[in-house]
C-alpha cells in the first residue's frame, strides 16, 4: 500500500496553549466545557472568544428580548414576591428586574431562600432561556450573579466599575457566561508570556498588540478601547495564519510534481463519449478542456468547478475520472453524505454502461458499510482495481490506501475544508489532480481568499430541455389556511403519477436534527419556533384519507446506511410516492419524476440549502414545484430569507442576497465547516481588505524563510492549526 504522511517541519518546542484543561482547572469545570463548547485544550479555551461586552452601570434593554432564546443581561431587582403554588405544594418566588424601562420576571420554585439575595436594589447579570407567561415575558430559573456593590461606592472607583466592560460568551444551558468568565481567569493568571505568531516588525507597523497581551485584554478589558484593540489584533493573527497555511500549502504542492494524465485513442474516455445519451452543452466542453489541460501537466490540479445545481458538473468530473483511467490511474469521489455517495454510484454506473463499468470497477467505501463488504473495496482500491472509488469521510480514513490515485473530485465544497482536501490529497503517491464540484456559488471575495489556491471555473447554462421550477412561499403566518390547501396540491402532483419530497426541520417533535441545522440560522430568534418533525407529518399524512392509496416513508440521518439506501432506491424505482425527510437529501439526489419539493417550516434552513433542496425537483420532463412553508412574520429576516429563494432561480443572485442577508453570517464557517478549526474573529466578507493584505505579508514572510525556520511561533500556530484538523478527521471518520 503506498501512503504518503504530510511532510512535516521539525517540530518546535510545545506550547502553553496546548495544554489539556483537565490539567488546569478542576475536572468537573474542564468536562463542563469539553461537553459544552468542545473546548478541551487552554488553546481552544483562550479562542473562546466572548460574543460582546456588557457594562455593570448600563442596563440591558428588555423590550425586545427575544421569546425562546439564551439571553444573558444586566438588569436591578425591583419587586420580589413570594406566593404560594395554586395546584400543588410549595411556594413560588417570583422577583420583578428592569432596566429602568421595561420589566422583566424571574421565577423561582421552591426556592424562597433566593429572596434574601435578590433584594430590591440589587444589581447583577442574569442568564436564561425567555419564555412567555400569560403574555409577559419571564426567566424560569435563570442563572444570575449580582453585582458586589462594594465598589460600587463613590467617586473614581465607582466610576471605573460602572464602566468596566464584562465580557458575555457564547453560553449553553449548563454552562453560564460569567462560569466561562472565571475559568478564563483561572488560566490568564498562570498564563505565561506566549511567543507571538506575527513577526514583530509587522506588529509594530501595524500597531497590534503581542499576543499575551491581546489574549488578557479580550477577556479581561478594564476599558472598552481595549478590547476593541485585542480583537483587532487577534483578527489579524487569524488572517495571517491562515493565508500563510494557504500559501504554504500551496508551495508544498508547487514542490511536488504530479502525474500527468491523459486519454488514450480507443479508451475509455472515447468509449464513453461515444455512447453518452446527448451534446455537452458549451460551457461543459470549455470547462472540460479546461481540465484537460490542467491534468496533462506535472503541476497539480487544483480546480473549483460551480454551476447549478442539475447543470451536469457530474458528467464533467466523470470524463476526467475516465482521463486518469485512461493513464491507468484511479480516481476518488468524495460525497457528503452516503446516500449521495451511493446515488453517485449508482448513476456513474448507469452512465458507464455494463461493459465500461466492469472494466472500472466503481467501488463504494462508506463508514456505515458491513465489514466484509468494506474488505473487499477496500483490496479493490489498493490493488488498483477499481478505477472509481466513491466515498464519504470514510475515504480519508487511515484504512483506505490507493494504488495510483491520480484524481480526488469533491462534491460539494461547501461540507469539506481545504483541510480535508489535503488529507486525501495525501494518500496519493504524486500529489493527485483535485477537482472540486460545488452548486453553492461562492461569492467573489470568498474565493479569492479563502480559495486563494484555488482555480475557479463556471457552468453557467443549463442542459436544454429542462423545465422550470415554480416557487411559492406559503405565509402560514398570515393565512393558516393555506396548510390544507398545501396538502391538496400535494395530491394533485401525486394523482399524476408524479412523486413529492416533503422535507422538515426535525427528525423528532422539538428537536432540531443536530448538525444540520446552518449556522448561520441556528441563532436566529424567530426560528426558535417549533419545529415540524418527520415524525409528526408521517403519521399525519398516513393518516390523511387524500393520501391512503399513496406510499409514504421517511428518510433521515438516523436511520441505518442500509435503510436509507434502500428507501432512496424505492424512491428512484418510484416504488415510494412521497419521502418524508430532513436535509439528507439536500444535494445531488437525481429523480426525474420527483416534481414537487415542499419544505415545512423553510425558515429554519439557509438560503443556499433551500436553493439546493428546490434543485431536487424539475430534473427532469416534468416541471417543477416548490412550495416553502414558513410561520415566520413579514418583514423577519427569516422571512426575508425564505422570499429571497422564491424571488429568483439564479444561484449566484442568491448567493449574493444570502451575503447581505446575513448580518454576522460567518461565510467560511458555512463553507469550511471543519469543526474548531474555523475562524473566530474573522468575517470573510467584511474582512476581504484585511485578507488580502495579511495575504501580501504572508506572502513576504514565506519568500524570506520558506521553512519558517526563524518564526518558530509561527511554524508553531500553523502546526497547531493542522493538528486541529486532523483532530476533526477523527472525530468524523
Ligand atoms: P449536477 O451534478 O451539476 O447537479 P448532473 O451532472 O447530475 O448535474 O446532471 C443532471 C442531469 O442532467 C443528469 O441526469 C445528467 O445526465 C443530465 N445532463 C448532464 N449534461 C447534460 C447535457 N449536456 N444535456 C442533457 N442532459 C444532461
Ligand atoms: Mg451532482
Amino acid at each position: 500500500m503506498i501512503r504518503v504522511t504530510l511532510q512535516r517541519y521539525p517540530r518546535s518546542v510545545p506550547s502553553p496553549l496546548d495544554a489539556k484543561l483537565s490539567g488546569v482547572l478542576g475536572g468537573r469545570t474542564a468536562s463542563a466545557l469539553a461537553k459544552g463548547f468542545g473546548v478541551e485544550t487552554v488553546r481552544d479555551l483562550l479562542t473562546h472568544y466572548p460574543r460582546r461586552y456588557a457594562r455593570r452601570g448600563e442596563l440591558t434593554e428588555l423590550v425586545h428580548l427575544p421569546l425562546d432564546e439564551n439571553v444573558t443581561i444586566v438588569a436591578d431587582v425591583i419587586e420580589v414576591r413570594e406566593r404560594p403554588m395554586r395546584a400543588r405544594k410549595g411556594s413560588i418566588l417570583e422577583v420583578t428586574i428592569t432596566d429602568g424601562k421595561g420589566v422583566l420576571t424571574l421565577t423561582f420554585f421552591n426556592q424562597a431562600w433566593r429572596a434574601k439575595e435578590l433584594r430590591p436594589g440589587a444589581r447583577g447579570i442574569f442568564a436564561g432561556k425567555v419564555g412567555d407567561y400569560r403574555g409577559s415575558r419571564q426567566l424560569a430559573h435563570p442563572d444570575y450573579e449580582l453585582f458586589d456593590d462594594e465598589n460600587a461606592g463613590d467617586g473614581d472607583a465607582a466610576e471605573a466599575w460602572a464602566l468596566t466592560p464584562i465580557p458575555i460568551y457564547p453560553a449553553t444551558a449548563s454552562v453560564a457566561s460569567w462560569q466561562v468568565q472565571k475559568a478564563i481567569g483561572v488560566v490568564l493568571d498562570t498564563l505565561p508570556e506566549l511567543p507571538d505568531p506575527v513577526p514583530d516588525d509587522v506588529r509594530a507597523s501595524r500597531k497590534l498588540l503581542p499576543f499575551r497581551r491581546a489574549i488578557e485584554l479580550i477577556h479581561r478589558p478594564t476599558v472598552d478601547a481595549e478590547w476593541g484593540a485585542a480583537r483587532k489584533s487577534l483578527r489579524f493573527q487569524e488572517a495571517f495564519v491562515l493565508q500563510l497555511a494557504l500559501l504554504e500549502q500551496r508551495q508544498r504542492l508547487r514542490e511536488q510534481a504530479a502525474t500527468p494524465r491523459t486519454p488514450v485513442a480507443g479508451g475509455f474516455l472515447e468509449g464513453f463519449d461515444e455512447r453518452l445519451p446527448f451534446t455537452l452543452t458549451a460551457d461543459q466542453q470549455v470547462v472540460g478542456s479546461a481540465i484537460a489541460e490542467d491534468m496533462v501537466t506535472t503541476r497539480p490540479m487544483n480546480r473549483l468547478l460551480q454551476g447549478e445545481v442539475g447543470s451536469g458538473k457530474t458528467v464533467v468530473a466523470l470524463r476526467a475520472m475516465l482521463a486518469v483511467a485512461d493513464s491507468g490511474g484511479q480516481s476518488a469521489l468524495l460525497a457528503p453524505t452516503e446516500v449521495l455517495a451511493g446515488q453517485h454510484l449508482r448513476s456513474i454506473v448507469a452512465a458507464l454502461g455494463p461493459e465500461l463499468a466492469a472494466r472500472l470497477r466503481p467501488t463504494l467505501i462508506t463508514g456505515g458499510m458491513p465489514t466484509a463488504d468494506r474488505r473487499r473495496a477496500l483490496l479493490a482500491a489498493v490493488t488498483g482495481q477499481a478505477h472509481i472509488v466513491i466515498g464519504t469521510h470514510a475515504l480519508m480514513s487511515e484504512s483506505v490506501g490507493f494504488f495510483d490515485l491520480g484524481l480526488v473530485v469533491v462534491d460539494e465544497q461547501h461540507r469539506f475544508g481545504v483541510d480535508q482536501r489535503e488529507a486525501l490529497r495525501r494518500k496519493g503517491a504524486t500529489p493527485p489532480h483535485v477537482l472540486v464540484l460545488t452548486a453553492t456559488p461562492i461569492p467573489r471575495t470568498v474565493a479569492m481568499t479563502v480559495f486563494g489556491d484555488l482555480e475557479i471555473s463556471t457552468i453557467a447554462e443549463l442542459p436544454s430541455g429542462r423545465q422550470p421550477i415554480e416557487t411559492f412561499v406559503v405565509p402560514l403566518s398570515d393565512r393558516p389556511g393555506w396548510m390544507n390547501r398545501v396538502w391538496e396540491r400535494l395530491a394533485e402532483e401525486l394523482a399524476q403519477g408524479r412523486q413529492a419530497f416533503v422535507v422538515c426541520p426535525a427528525i423528532d417533535p422539538g428537536r432540531p436534527e443536530s448538525d444540520d441545522v446552518p449556522p448561520d440560522v441556528s441563532d436566529d430568534a424567530a426560528s426558535q419556533r417549533p419545529m415540524a418533525s418527520v415524525t409528526d407529518v408521517l403519521a399525519m399524512l398516513r393518516a390523511d384519507p387524500r393520501f391512503a392509496s399513496r406510499t409514504v416513508e421517511a428518510l433521515h440521518g438516523r436511520l441505518s446506511s442500509e435503510e436509507k439506501d434502500s428507501r432512496m432506491r424505492a424512491f428512484a424505482a418510484g416504488e415510494l410516492d412521497v419521502l418524508v425527510a430532513t436535509t439528507v437529501i439536500e444535494v445531488g439526489v437525481d429523480v426525474p419524476n420527483a416534481s414537487a419539493m415542499i419544505v415545512l417550516d423553510a425558515d429554519r434552513f439557509g438560503v443556499s440549502q433551500l436553493h439546493q433542496l428546490r434543485g431536487r425537483v424539475g430534473r427532469g420532463p416534468v416541471p417543477g414545484l416548490c412550495l416553502l412553508v414558513t410561520a415566520a412574520e413579514e418583514g423577519s429576516i427569516s422571512r426575508d430569507r425564505v422570499e429571497a429563494v422564491a424571488s429568483t432561480l439564479d444561484g449566484f443572485e442568491l448567493a449574493q442576497k444570502d451575503l447581505e442577508l446575513r448580518q454576522e453570517g460567518d461565510v467560511l464557517g458555512s463553507i469550511q465547516s471543519g469543526g474548531r478549526s474555523s475562524l473566530r474573529l474573522l468575517r470573510v466578507v467584511k474582512d476581504g481588505d484585511l485578507i488580502l493584505e495579511a495575504r501580501a505579508i504572508a506572502e513576504r514572510v514565506l519568500a524570506d524563510d520558506p521553512t519558517l525556520a526563524r518564526h518558530p511561533a509561527l511554524r508553531e500556530a500553523l502546526d497547531a492549526r493542522l493538528d486541529e484538523t486532523e483532530r476533526d478527521f477523527l472525530a468524523k471518520s
